[in-house]
Order: C-alpha cells, then structure tokens, then sequence
C-alpha cells in the first residue's frame, strides 16, 4: 500500500497534496477556491484518481494521517469514543468493541482485504458517504454522534443526520470527521445486549456490499426491547429503518411479526440496478438478510 500511497502522490492527475499537522492548519493550508479531499488511509481516493474522477485543476489533497490525537479507541464510563483516522483492522479486534457494539466488530472484520482493512479508516468510510458503507448501518443502530472541526470550531452531529445523497454529506469544505462518539446502551436485567451486521456481495467475504443489515438490540430469548435497525446499498443513504424498529419493539418474535416486518421493508427501500447488482435482486434478498440477522440475535 505504500506503493499506492506514492502512485497518488506521484500521479499526474494528482491534485495538490498538502501535509497538515494540526486540524487548525487545514483551514489556514486550503486555498479557498479548492474542494478539498482529505487523505486518511487512501482506499478510497487512490481508485477515485487513478479512475480520474477527482478534478485535479479544482481540488487538493488534504493528508491528515498525521495529525495528533484522531487515531485510537477509548472506552469512557457512558460511551466509546473511537479516533476518525482508527483502522478497521483496529477496531475489529478491540475489546471494548467486541463487547458495546458487536455488530461494529463483524463490520469492520467485513471490510476489505486484510491490506485495505489496515488502512482504511473509519473517518473515511463515513466521509466518503457511499451507501454501502459498511461501518455506517452499525453507526446508525448506536446512534452514534460524529464530532466534526472546522474553519467554525467545533460541533456534534447525530450521524443519520449528515448524509444527503450517494458520496454527499453535509460538511463544509474544511471540515473533517474528528472522532465517531457512541453511546453504551445499557440493558435492563435478564435482557442482553445483541448486536449484528450481515451483508451479501459477489464473494462471501472481502467486497463491498449489494445489500447489508444492521441490528442491535435488548433481547431476552425471542422478546426484542430497545432495537434499532438500518440497511445499506439499498437506498441513495443508509437507511435508519425506524419504522422497522419499532414494529419489533417490546414484542415477541414471530414467523407473523416477520412478515409484517418484511412488508415494512419492501415499502422503506428504494434500490437501483447498478454494475454490483440489480434492485429485483436487493428488494428480494433484503428481507431475507433481515430474517438471518434476527435469528442470529434472538437464538
Ligand atoms: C479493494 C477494496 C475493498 C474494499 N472493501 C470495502 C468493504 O468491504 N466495505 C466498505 O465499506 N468499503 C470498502 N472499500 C472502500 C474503502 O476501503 C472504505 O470506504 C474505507 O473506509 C475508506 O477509508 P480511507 O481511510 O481509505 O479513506 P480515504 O480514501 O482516505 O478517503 C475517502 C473519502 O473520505 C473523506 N475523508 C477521509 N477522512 C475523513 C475525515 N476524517 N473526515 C471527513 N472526511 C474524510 C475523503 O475526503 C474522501 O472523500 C474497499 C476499497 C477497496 C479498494
């Protein structure tokens, strides 16, 4: 990978590339008529140049791989908060993780190759606001709050709140993801606190989703309490299924509460045919995935 971080760097359809050390040197070091793309772990951005998608003439290349204080996992008394520049690889195998958002680690252990997963970030995966995502379903079944800096200071943003359209998001020009926030939730007694995330794409493992679920949960047995639910690649955005949720909410699961579930489904999604896969296919195969993930959270 180090080779593909010299092909950007070296690359004539590379734009400006600009070293920052510090978050209030992005806004001083961008030129104001410049969108500006921020270098985390490249996975991204490398095909996007190499495909000549990024407008060398109009853009910069923002490296912020070495600014202090976005890498790392910290587990607080209410929340882990996890650094935007922390890898999947990382977050894969981190314990507090595995234990406060389980379906997070089966995302990020989803994610790539073992090269790509030590590289790409979660910062990135968020900031390059595709709706196959991987970590973002889990995200938004956490609630998860994204602290953003730029050239205004600093301010939190619930994370179904920033994305607008395939690979849009509501950041300014000089703002990047600094930290990802996300709450513990506690359960009450005899429930316990499950969490999934399963995707289908053209191989079993390593490639990028045709659909994918995500589902955390209080669970006793078959009772579902607090659930959230949100499905990727089948929407312009991630899509938080609240109705979903709260058609399992405080109930029983049942082949009956399925099908309702699965009509719910049908009706929230709006797939599209595309080079991965058609929307006949992903309208098909969403409520199934939907199925297999509450098996495995309720068995
Ligand atoms: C072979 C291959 C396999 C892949 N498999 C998967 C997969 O299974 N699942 C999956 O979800 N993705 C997959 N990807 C896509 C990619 O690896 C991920 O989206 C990754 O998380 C991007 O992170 P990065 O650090 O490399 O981002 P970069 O490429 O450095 O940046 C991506 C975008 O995010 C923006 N950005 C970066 N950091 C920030 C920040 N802190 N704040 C705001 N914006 C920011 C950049 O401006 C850019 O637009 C794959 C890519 C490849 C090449």
């Amino acid at each position: 990978m180090c080779g593909a971080l010299y092909y950007i760097t070296m690359s004539p359809f590379t734009p400006e590339y600009i070293k920052v050390r510090t978050v209030s040197e992005i806004r001083e070091k961008i030129p104001g008529d410049k969108k500006a793309y921020f270098l985390a772990g490249g996975t991204d951005l490398m095909c996007y140049i190499r495909e000549g998608l990024i407008d060398s003439e109009k853009s910069c290349l923002v490296d912020i791989s070495k600014i202090d204080g976005l890498n790392g996992i910290e587990e607080e008394t209410d929340r882990i908060v996890i650094g935007a520049m922390t890898t999947f690889r990382e977050i894969s195998e981190n314990e507090s993780i595995k234990k406060w958002c389980p379906g997070l680690a089966l995302a990020a252990r989803s994610i790539g190759t073992p090269q790509i997963a030590n590289r790409a970030t979660i910062g990135g995966n968020i900031g390059n606001a595709s709706p196959s995502g991987d970590s973002i379903p889990s995200l938004i079944t956490h609630n998860a709050v994204l602290k953003i800096a730029g050239s205004s200071g600093e301010r939190e943003v619930d994370i179904s709140g920033i994305f607008t359209g395939p690979k849009k998001t509501i950041l300014a020009n000089a703002e990047i993801i600094t930290s990802v926030l996300i709450p513990k939730l506690k359960v009450k007694d005899g429930s316990a606190l499950r969490g999934t995330f399963i995707k289908i794409g053209g191989r079993k493992s390593h490639i990028i989703s045709k659909a994918s679920v995500a589902v955390l949960a209080a669970v006793a047995g078959r009772d579902i309490g607090t659930v959230n639910v949100a499905f990727g690649a089948v929407g312009p955005v991630v899509i938080n299924a609240e109705s979903v949720s709260r058609i399992l909410e405080n109930n029983t699961v049942t082949p009956e509460l399925m099908e309702k579930c699965a009509v719910e489904i049908r009706r929230i999604i709006s797939p599209i045919d595309d080079f991965r896969s058609s929307a006949a296919y992903r309208r098909e195969v969403l409520p199934l995935l939907f199925a297999r993930a509450m098996d495995e959270i309720t068995g």
